[in-house]
């Protein structure tokens, strides 16, 4: 059988983000199995998902519901391998009924209302939902996230979100694994680093006030994840590298 050249390519790239990933973590002392690496499959098809799994990847991320419910299902069908799904991108409420069930893990907690659908819908799937809260920490109008550029000189943003974390952590069957954020974009990595640095600050924060474990850190795509490792990141969000540019 002639090997298939896409198949190859997707193994190279994820075998290059691997490497990256290990230099990154040698850099600052961490060890690569602290990171999970989450390929962002958005737009890509079933067959691209399929090669990245046969070259080893469990975790994969998705950005739309439509799109989610006709992929998770094929690939479920077409291999005995485990594919462990992230929810990346915002939620509309009518559609958290859906969401919640077909996803294991979701990044973008944004808002109290979503919070509170996603755990009425937990509570009615019986099963805990995964959940990242989702920030917005780079001062830059970012369409979704918790606003919280200025919450480390503004007492009553910083009060505002530690209620609202506070009413989260009430609601049943919600696990809060962390924080996610996304830096605007840039192909200078560096322009990251400030505000990855923020977040983990943010993180620490919340853990010790709140005295969680908020295991997680979602921070860091293609272009900037080797610096989200260095400030943190248990989870990298990875698309183009993998499988290359989207429409
Ligand atoms: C698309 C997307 C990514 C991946 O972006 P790449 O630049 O392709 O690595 C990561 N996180 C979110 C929230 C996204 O929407």
């Amino acid at each position: 059988m002639t090997p298939d050249i896409e198949a190859q390519a997707i193994k190279d790239n994820i075998a290059r983000v691997q490497a990256e990933i290990a230099t990154a973590c040698a850099k600052v002392n961490r060890d690569p199995n602290e990171i999970t690496l989450v390929a962002v499959s958005k737009k890509k098809p079933v067959r691209d998902i399929l090669s990245a799994m046969d070259a080893g990847l469990t975790h994969f991320g998705e950005n739309r519901l439509r799109e989610a419910q006709m992929k998770i299902p094929a690939i479920a069908q077409q291999t005995d391998k485990e594919a462990i799904w992230h929810m990346i991108g915002h939620i509309q409420s009518r559609k958290a009924k859906h969401v919640v069930p077909l996803f294991d893990t979701i990044h973008s907690l944004d808002r109290p209302k979503i919070a509170d659908y996603m755990s009425e819908v937990a509570v009615e799937n019986e099963k805990t939902a995964s959940v990242f809260i989702q920030v917005n920490i780079s001062g830059e109008d970012a369409k979704y996230g918790y606003e919280l550029s200025n919450w480390q000189t503004d007492s009553a943003v910083r009060e505002a979100f530690w209620q609202e974390v506070k009413a989260i952590l009430t609601l049943p069957n919600l696990e809060i694994r962390g924080l996610m954020t996304m830096a605007p974009y840039s192909n200078k990595a560096e322009d990251s680093r400030p505000i990855f640095a923020e977040l983990a600050i943010l993180h620490d924060s919340l853990r010790e006030d709140f005295g969680l474990a908020l295991p997680d850190l979602s921070m860091g795509m293609t272009n900037d994840f080797a610096v989200a490792i260095e400030e943190g990141a248990t989870m990298i969000r990875v698309g183009r590298a993998i499988f290359g540019t989207r429409q």
